[in-house]
């Protein structure tokens, strides 16, 4: 890159930073990750599939359902997508898109969020009804499916379908890297203008070995520079979600996988630093669809019965229902209680809102409802992530050791459980799960307000309010949740 170009270079590329940003920029960078995870995920299953039935002392229990989770809120915030960058799940897609003749394009009218919304809610679901947190056999079931599901897809489709379309994990990771430090973009738009390859998203990889030749004009006068681009069995693959590198707006539906970096034959792509969810307060920057909507808000939403279904008054509820409405299956009740939580709640209030805020900031009906509804949907990122942090870091941060011991045992040893067992003080937990929900809650508030006054102009305060009424709420709800005694699930076996 020549010092005109430079110019245009928009944040500091952390791709740039020695050895880390050189490791990860290059051909193998990502299965620096992928392989130690593929290897901790194959680990799981076998010890899933063999190992004691018991959730605390088994690492297929352990590790996803207390460690993983509470990690990957803490990398989510600190640096980026980092879990779906080294996701074991995508090794086996890779070799599937080089194995496949590239198929067909994914069904048009699936090309949205209505299936991750599905996904999320039948994991959730399954996770209760299952109790998949204290069974290794069950939850080595599940990793097994998903290396299956994520390979034939990828298959079968030209796009990363599982990733964008499907993956529960997947969705979770990109809705809250919207809150990210980092974001894939370019360091010159001029350059992507006259690119001819558009290797970012076609890729340079192709099955049959071929060079093209670039032509780039730069400094806007002169002889057009020659590039010469080598296609071939070497070459790196486009995005597999399909975003162009320079009209990325958003983490979301980026899996950070950096193939456009690895790809683009200019160097012009990158990892850069950005002010963690600036997307969320810019219009146009995420789709105005009720399936994008639902999935920001209902994740909020799911944040509390998440929680809500590890303390005493969810089986209370139980109960009643099964009492008052005659429900004996378990089956039943779990559906009514997470199906009105987490899709009917979230679809009637946010729906509620956006035809209250339109009447008190006296917008009419100029704005659609679903024009509404997108425009105030991104504020629920920060509370949601917030209540999710609260809950995880809390399960992680009481006993961030014990991963330790059940390695210990898997490999025929003696679990030093007494040596591994401590945990941080209760009342620094209960800070930082404080810090978390208000902190969520206020940056909410003053993403609606920001919205609000866009849309409102002066009835601005009026125009937020419900919205900020639902933020409220949630954060209330999950204070509550949270002050009372939580089930320590991968751990109760021991500790309970
Ligand atoms: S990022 Fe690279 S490959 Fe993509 S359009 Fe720009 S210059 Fe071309
Ligand atoms: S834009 Fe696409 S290729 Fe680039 S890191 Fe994100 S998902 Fe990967």
């Amino acid at each position: 890159m020549n010092a005109a170009q430079r110019q245009f270079v928009s944040g500091r590329d952390a791709l740039r930073l020695p050895l880390i940003g050189s490791l990860l920029r290059g051909r193998y960078g990502r299965l620096l990750l992928q392989i130690p995870l593929t290897a901790l995920a194959l680990l799981l299953v076998i010890d899933g599939f063999t190992g004691p039935q018991s959730a605390a002392r088994n690492l297929a229990t352990v590790a996803p359902w207390v460690h993983y989770r509470g990690l990957v809120v803490l990398a989510l915030l600190l640096a980026g997508n980092l879990f779906c960058m080294g996701c074991p799940f995508t090794l086996p897609r890779s070799l599937a898109k080089r194995l496949s003749s590239r198929g067909r394009r994914f069904p048009q009218r699936l090309r949205n969020k209505w299936l991750a919304i599905g996904s999320l809610f039948a994991l959730f679901f399954a996770y209760e009804y299952l109790d998949l947190w204290a069974s290794p056999l069950l939850t080595a079931w599940l990793i097994v499916a998903y290396f299956i599901a994520s390979f034939v897809l990828e298959a079968l489709f030209s796009e990363s379908a599982f990733c964008k379309y499907i993956c529960p994990l997947g969705s979770f990771n990109m809705v809250y890297s919207t809150l990210s430090p980092t974001r894939v973009s370019v360091r010159s738009h001029d350059i992507c203008a006259t690119c001819v390859g558009k290797e970012c998203i076609n890729g340079s990889y192709a099955a049959q070995p071929v060079i093209r030749i670039d032509e780039i004009a730069i400094d806007g006068g002169g002889p057009p520079q020659t590039v010469p681009v080598a296609h071939g069995p070497t070459g790196a693959l486009g995005c597999g979600t399909e975003l162009f590198a320079p009209q990325v707006q958003s983490n979301m539906d980026c899996t950070m996988c950096l193939d456009c970096v690895r790809a683009c034959p200019h160097d012009n792509a990158g990892l850069f630093l950005r002010a963690p969810g600036s997307e969320l307060s810019r219009p146009d920057s995420l789709p105005r669809r009720w399936d994008m909507s639902l999935l920001f808000i209902a994740l909020a939403f799911m944040g509390v019965s998440n929680a809500f279904g590890m303390v005493p008054p969810y089986y209370a509820l139980q109960e009643w229902l099964a009492l008052n409405l005659g429900i004996n299956s378990e089956f039943v009740v779990l559906l009514l209680i997470f199906g009105a939580f987490n899709l009917a709640l979230p679809a009637l209030t946010s729906g509620g809102a956006a035809y209250a805020g339109r009447k008190l900031g006296g917008a009419g009906m100029r704005a659609s409802l679903r024009d509404t509804a997108a425009a105030f949907a991104p504020s629920f990122v920060p509370i949601g992530f917030g209540i999710w942090f609260a809950h995880y870091s809390f399960h992680f941060l009481v006993g961030p050791g014990l991963v330790v011991p059940v390695i210990q045992e898997f490999l025929g040893g003696t679990g030093d459980w007494s040596a591994w067992s401590f945990s941080l003080d209760a009342s620094v937990i209960g800070l930082l799960q404080v810090a978390a929900l208000i902190g969520g809650f206020l940056w909410s508030l003053r993403l609606a307000q920001k919205t609000a006054l866009r849309l409102y102009r002066r009835k601005t305060t009026l125009g937020m309010l419900p919205w900020a009424l639902l933020h409220l709420l949630l954060m209330l709800a999950a204070w509550q949740i949270f002050t009372l005694p939580m089930e320590m699930r991968g751990a109760l076996s021991l500790f309970g």
